[in-house]
């Protein structure tokens, strides 16, 4: 399958479209270089709705600082942001709808996660732009969850929600943290990049909230530049490989299966011209290989 690239769909990029290039660079290309369109994750939806609900929990606690100190936060408002976010997620992917029970279902261990989410600082951004240029190399953009004032020091927050609770921190979130801390530097003249934390929400069977420091290090810049690199290879190249190892790689997780597994398939008189050994095997042999794969010599 030829898998053209058009430069011009990856002057900016964001983060997303960097770690998918770990998981398959041929989801990048059949996502941004055609007009094939994939279904809403149910997952990626579930990451914004118990984001929503923890960006209710600094705004009660705001509201709740400012007028009577602190006090519990209203869990009814919190099911109510869940609910707006999760409508206004199927408004805009009506194939969300058909996930409408199963988000029932487990609708209430997200408003427990939300509700266990810790607001501290002085909050100075939420949902900021960020953007990052290197030289040479696709513009990066994105949006940043929260920006507080700690201690005295800027303060980077992004929010993840995941099944179970654990310390560990995806490649592909310190990338994130790396650009929006450097474009915030940059912003803001800092002689020091800002503090970098993953407020983890687990939204699992047992709801828990965990704040994790990511120090962010040269290594995290070079690491970022290098899957810049990458990228540009793939672009300029018209390189798009699939990765059927990819964890993604199957019905129900990759929307693009059906036409990127059997789009791609070698005919299969072709498969047999390749193979050299099989020209040794008598012609009723290659028939009978023939019509186990249900395709015609
Ligand atoms: S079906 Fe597999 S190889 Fe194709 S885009 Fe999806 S994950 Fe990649």
């Amino acid at each position: 399958m030829d898998t053209p690239s058009n430069p011009e769909t990856w002057v900016r990029c964001s983060p997303s479209r960097l770690n998918g290039l770990d998981k398959c660079p041929r989801q990048l290309w059949w996502k941004y270089e055609t007009e094939e369109k994939e279904p809403t994750g149910f997952w990626a939806a579930r990451g914004l709705v118990v984001e929503a609900m923890c960006m209710s929990v600094v705004r009660n606690n705001r509201f709740l600082n400012g007028h009577n100190g602190l006090e519990d936060l209203n869990s009814h408002s919190l099911e109510a942001e869940g609910r707006r976010a999760w409508q206004e997620q199927c408004d805009k992917s009506p194939d969300l709808i058909s996930f409408n029970e199963e988000m029932e279902k487990q609708f209430p261990r997200w408003v427990a996660g939300a509700s266990l989410y810790q607001h501290t600082g002085e909050l100075t951004d939420e949902q900021f732009f960020c953007e990052l240029q290197f030289e040479g190399l696709p513009r990066l953009i994105g949006y940043g969850d929260l920006e507080v004032i700690e201690h005295g020091r800027y303060v980077i927050r992004d929010i993840k929600a995941k099944g179970q609770l654990s310390k560990a921190v995806e490649l592909g979130w310190r990338r994130q943290l790396t650009m929006y801390a450097l474009s915030r530097a940059i912003k803001y003249g800092l002689d020091q990049l800002p503090v970098c934390e993953i407020d983890k929400i687990s939204v699992g069977k047992t709801p828990g909230f965990l704040r994790i420091p990511v120090e962010i290090s040269g290594e995290d810049i070079s690491e970022l530049i290098r899957q810049l690199e990458k990228l540009q290879y793939h672009i300029e190249n018209s390189y798009w490989p699939q990765n059927r190892v990819s964890d993604l790689c199957m019905e129900g997780k990759c929307g693009f299966y059906s036409r990127c597994v059997y789009g791609d398939m070698i005919p299969f008189n072709d498969s047999i011209e390749r193979c050299d050994a099989l020209s040794l095997l008598q012609k009723r042999d290659l028939h009978g290989v023939s019509s186990f794969f249900g395709s015609g010599t």
